[in-house]
């Protein structure tokens, strides 16, 4: 049985730790092999900070200096992560490559992944392998007749999927993954985007189903409506709403109630990230 990587310092798993270690997110992933219809990447404004958006694309060997280049301005880091801004799996080289980079020069950096799970279930041997120790997946169902409506298309290999049988794959490759990362020992939580009128009386179910495979932690994020998406029309889910989704799926599942919905480029404590006033040195970095 592997080892359990120490999670006491991961802000987003350990909600004391975010008091004191902070994480960076580094953006080597800039394709994508999904739409989801909550998503528009375009747009990189700096009053924006929510998944998928970045100043810049690193590459591996860009990645791991600027990590050392962070470091020295910013030493509460603990957890070096790959967060898009498309998904890391889509973009297996890159972060396969950055993942060994960091773990020769950071033996005892955590590392953590955040994907949609599609383009992972090959890669779950090298991903331990090259010392990932929590990963993210999100499922936002565990039904196909409600996820084929969350997500426009999903591309595997040349082939590109709509509707039923898109949102099959997807959950078929979502729970491979899910398992294949907890029997390897890696810490798994599951993000659930809340999605009004569609996903919002399922959550429950897909908090018993993720836990039953070994998901540790469930983020449930409220949706938020992005311009130039189909789902840009449907209204952000209430506090109350996303509470009362919270309290059912608590029934299954622990909780976090405290995600900052970060940027791709996030770096520094979760409470105050330092992204805007790092981002000469990632651009820096980046040429
Ligand atoms: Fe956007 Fe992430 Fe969905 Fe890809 S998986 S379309 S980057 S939200
Ligand atoms: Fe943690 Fe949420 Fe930020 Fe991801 S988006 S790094 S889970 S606080």
């Amino acid at each position: 049985m592997p080892c359990t990587p120490d999670t006491t310092s991961h802000p987003c798993f350990t909600e004391k730790a975010a008091q004191s270690c902070g994480r960076v997110h580094l953006p080597v992933a800039p394709k994508c092999n999904v739409l989801c219809g909550y998503c528009n990447r375009k747009y990189d404004c700096v009053n924006e900070s929510r998944p998928g958006v970045t100043s810049g694309v690193l590459t591996p060997a860009q990645a791991a200096d600027y990590l050392d280049r962070v470091l020295e301005r910013e030493p509460a880091i603990r957890v070096a992560g790959i967060a898009g801004p498309g998904d890391p799996m889509a973009n297996a080289a890159a972060t396969l490559e950055t993942l060994r980079l960091i773990r020769q020069r950071h033996p005892d950096m955590l590392f953590c992944l955040s994907s949609n799970g599609l383009g992972m279930p090959p890669h779950l041997d090298a991903l331990a392998a090259n010392g990932v120790t929590h990963a993210t997946l999100t499922i936002n169902a565990v039904d196909p007749d409600i996820s084929a409506r969350l997500y426009t298309w999903v591309r595997d290999g040349k082939v590109v999927w709509r509707g039923r049988p898109a949102a099959e794959l997807m959950l078929e490759r979502q729970l491979t993954a899910l398992t294949g990362l907890v029997q390897r020992g890696i810490v798994v939580k599951v993000n659930t985007i809340l999605v009004p009128g569609i996903n919002d009386g399922h959550v429950e179910q897909v908090a018993e189903k993720v836990a039953a495979l070994g998901a540790t932690l469930m983020n449930i994020i409220p949706l938020h409506p992005t311009h130039d998406t189909p789902l840009a029309q449907v209204a952000e889910p209430s506090p109350e709403a996303v509470g009362e989704a919270r309290r059912l799926a608590g029934a299954h599942i622990r909780q976090m109630t405290h995600c900052r919905r970060c940027r791709a480029d996030a770096v520094g404590l979760l409470h105050h990230d330092r992204s805007r006033e790092l981002a000469p040195l990632l651009r820096e970095c980046a040429q």
